[in-house]
């Protein structure tokens, strides 16, 4: 393999592109160069290979990636899903490792051989549910299973041990609240780590008309995170919506969650409008998801998911 895809932002962290971006990634984010079979109605990959999500991610020789890596930089390997692909997220992970231990890897189930084979190189796994319910996951995944998807999720935990396996979950794809939150407290209970992400409306592909989420039910969901992975606290529902959610929430709750170091900056927002910070709020934005968090009493999850709008 000569030739993977890095995030801008990374190429950017890494000094192999000069970009003007006012938070650059705590972890370098590469993508494995083929061509996606799965066609996820979400994703890019539909319509631009060289994107994923709202972020380009340009070409470079794998030696100019390692060559540039600082030590013990956690780096991300965002798989995609061809004839081959393990081969070669063994390979880079071979080459990342004398660099840094802190390898991640993000991907569709992989077999139980191959998850144990890549043990050893990498320290996190996520394989990604995205989807809350069966039943968007085979509307919106229809490559995958849904069972395949969990018992690999299952397996990595027990390889990869407690909160080192886990999965990305898509808020906005047409779940309610109760239905995202039985989700993350399903991956909690099985000690899978979860990593929200906001749903991203890109041109060109299926879902290019859906709204993105309402910033309310995408604050009360990383609030709900804080309270089960921070606080060891069991999430209650009444109505379809969290019924013990407080606000004695602190900022870094509505930071990016996921591996130790991953900020994704811009992931899937833009920096007017953010759902994950990827740096720990300023005065201003903490006021502001206060207020975002008030409208707890008015909840405003999309207006297809919304249990009960009060009036
Ligand atoms: S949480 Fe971040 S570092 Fe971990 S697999 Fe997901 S994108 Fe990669």
């Amino acid at each position: 393999m000569k030739t993977i895809r890095v995030s801008l932002g990374s190429a950017a962290a890494l000094g192999l592109k000069k970009v003007r971006i006012d938070c650059l990634p705590t972890t370098i984010y590469i993508m494995t160069p083929g061509k996606c079979r799965a066609r996820c109605l979400f994703c890019s990959q539909w319509i631009q290979r060289d994107y994923l999500s709202r972020v380009h991610w340009p070409e470079f020789t794998v030696e100019d990636v390692v060559s540039h890596l600082k030590k013990d930089q956690r780096v991300c390997i965002q798989c995609l899903n061809y004839e081959g692909v393990f081969e070669e997220v063994m390979e880079l992970a071979g080459r990342l490792q004398d660099k840094t231990g802190a390898i991640s890897v993000s991907a569709h189930p992989f077999s139980r051989e191959e998850i144990c084979s890549l043990h050893p190189y990498i320290d996190r796994i996520s394989i990604n549910m995205d989807c809350a319910t069966q039943s968007l996951f085979e509307k919106i995944k229809p490559y995958y299973s849904w069972k395949n998807h969990l018992s690999s999720l299952l397996y990595a935990k027990r390889i990869f041990g407690a909160f080192k396996a886990g999965s990305h979950l898509i808020v906005g794809l047409g779940e309610t609240e109760e239905e995202m939150g039985r989700m993350m407290a399903w991956l909690y209970h099985h000690e899978l780590t979860c990593s929200l992400f906001a749903f991203t409306p890109l041109p060109g592909t299926p879902l290019e008309k859906v709204k993105k989420p309402d910033i309310t039910y995408y604050r009360r969901l990383q609030a709900a995170h804080y309270l089960m992975y921070d606080r060891g606290e069991t999430l209650r529902f009444e109505n379809g919506l969290i019924s013990n959610l407080n606000d004695d929430i602190p900022p870094e709750a509505f930071t990016t969650r996921g591996c130790p170091g991953c900020n994704r900056p811009y992931y899937t927002e833009t920096p007017r409008n953010i759902y994950n910070f990827p740096y720990t709020p300023t005065e201003s934005q903490r006021n502001l998801v206060k207020a975002q968090l008030k409208r707890i009493d008015t909840p405003g999850c999309n207006d297809s998911t919304c249990p009960k709008k009060s009036q």
